[in-house]
């Protein structure tokens, strides 16, 4: 990979606003118009309003113009891996291909490469998006 995506997705874990859980996550996408977009968690006191850095960096990708997932990198402070949660893997899934990889990272680099049929296998599907 791929190592811009890494560092991306390490660079805006700093922008995370996670008060409560005190567990910075960052999220990195490379979209489909080269471009790459970037999220972190952002948390709220009333704890199920706050999101988590994938759907921060998918919004700013659907609001950039872009419409598709062509890879993505996912990082947290305090975890050797960061799988994205069951939430995300949907919301990322409808941007995304079955092939599409999804690297887990930690703070030196990428430790886990995964497709996102072995995120989300048998997933809720649209044919909307192709
Ligand atoms: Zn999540």
């Amino acid at each position: 990979m791929s190592h811009d995506l890494f560092e991306a997705a390490r660079d805006a874990m700093v922008h995370a606003h996670a008060p409560y859980s005190k567990f910075p996550v960052g999220a990195a996408i490379r979209a489909d118009d080269d471009k790459i977009y970037t999220g972190a968690n952002i948390e709220n006191i009333s704890f199920p309003q706050g999101w988590c850095a994938e759907p921060t960096a998918i919004s700013l990708m659907i609001m950039g113009g872009a419409r598709r997932i062509v890879e993505m990198a996912v990082i947290a402070e305090k975890m050797p891996l960061c799988p994205p949660c069951g939430g995300c893997r949907q919301k990322i899934s409808e941007f995304a291909s079955k092939d599409t990889k999804i690297y887990l990272c930690d703070e030196v680099g990428v430790k886990k490469t995964m497709t996102m049929e072995e995120l989300l296998p048998a997933s809720f599907e649209t044919e909307v998006l192709g």
